[in-house]
């Protein structure tokens, strides 16, 4: 896959392009949109809806080099958002204020730990504060690499075909039969027999594309994610097939943050001696309060929360399969094989396929 100005100029000016593709820098007309071939190295990412559906209509740059998946993703994917160009993805931003929440539940009673208990606990024993700060540190690395990492999405049917390869290494990684008509046509009738039904391959009419035993369709995110365990707006992301370790380990490390802050308060409590003794420092007594609260609930939380997956790891199901109860095959979720990603953000998008409404 080649990124460079020369890649994209060469191609766009290959003979095998089909009529209606646009010149670089041209703003393209009704009747160009409606071809059956839509040039992306001449089109851009804003966007405009015809007859339903959507497609780019202004220039990407001036460089002519062919869009990457993650800048068009708008139109080839879900509702899911990137950062550092493509090279994280998050879920909607539906799940922001879920997010904020998550964030403010743990860095707050932490900072407010590290701010009234933590000198008093490092003069009783170091490891106190010291084990709770590599609680924090862990806490924060999986709740990011959680939330920043692709959890198996399933490219949709457009940007299988718009990327040169994707299709093959897809059926290769996965296991799924190939896209079934040739020549970009959506396939009328679900393309799958009984004994793949029976298997657990299910078409999705949204990605137009088919799915594997144990992958489903997010509501929020609007894409098929491998192994789909649940959509997380705390984490604001989908939890799947490649981000279920770090979701596991976040839950893992939070209860541990919890549980050292918990410690670490009521240390610091049971030092300011008997109960009137406490009011004689109403502002401590308030910041402790603020720390104690919100890190119980958090705890009582998270400790029901890795009760529940534990016994999914254990029993090898995924919280949908429990919650449905549809249940196909059953398997590793925690040490499963990540797989590599499959959605090629910073590739180039090649030749994308559009059909007439
Ligand atoms: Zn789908
Ligand atoms: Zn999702």
């Amino acid at each position: 896959m080649e990124d460079s100005r020369e890649s994209g100029e060469s191609r766009s000016s290959q003979s095998s392009w089909a009529a209606g593709v646009l010149p670089a820098g041209e703003a393209p007309t009704a009747s160009s949109m409606s071809s059956m071939s839509t040039n992306w190295a001449a089109l851009g990412t804003s966007r405009e809806t015809l007859a339903g559906r959507a497609i780019i209509t202004q220039p990407l740059n001036h460089s002519g080099r062919l869009p990457r998946v993650y800048e068009v993703w708008d139109n080839v994917g879900g509702r899911n958002r990137f950062c550092c160009c493509g090279r994280c993805i998050t879920g909607p931003d539906i799940d922001f204020w879920y997010n904020l929440c998550t964030w403010s539940l743990i860095l707050i009673p932490s900072a407010l730990y590290f701010w009234a208990c933590s000198p008093h606990l490092w003069s009783l024993n170091p490891l106190l504060p010291i084990v709770t700060g590599i609680a924090l540190i862990a806490t924060i690395v999986f709740l990011l690499l959680t939330s920043c990492t692709d959890p198996g999405i399933l490219p949709r049917r457009e940007l299988r075909l718009a990327v040169p390869g994707l299709e093959e290494e897809i059926v290769s990684a996965v296991g799924v039969p190939p896209l079934p008509a040739e020549g970009g046509a959506e396939p009328e009738v679900p393309p799958l027999s009984d004994l793949q039904q029976s298997q657990g391959y299910r078409w999705c009419s949204t990605c137009k594309i088919i799915r594997p035993p144990r992958a489903s369709h997010c509501g929020d995110c609007d894409n098929c994610v491998l192994t789909f365990d649940h959509h997380c707006p705390f984490v604001n992301n989908c939890i799947g097939q490649r981000n279920y370790a770090f979701f596991s380990a976040f839950l893992f490390s939070t209860g541990c943050l919890g549980f050292s802050v918990a410690v670490g308060v009521g240390i610091r409590y049971s030092s300011m001696g008997s109960l009137p003794d406490l009011w004689r420092n109403p502002v401590l007594c308030l910041v402790l309060g603020l720390i104690g609260i919100p890190t119980a609930l958090m705890l009582l939380g998270v400790i029901a929360l890795a009760s529940f997956h534990s016994f999914l790891i254990c029993t090898g199901r995924t919280t949908k399969e429990v919650l449905t109860g549809r249940i196909t095959v059953a398997g590793r979720t925690l040490l499963h094989e990540r797989g590599a990603s499959l959605i090629h953000a910073r590739s180039s998008v090649g030749q994308m396929q559009t059909q007439e409404p």
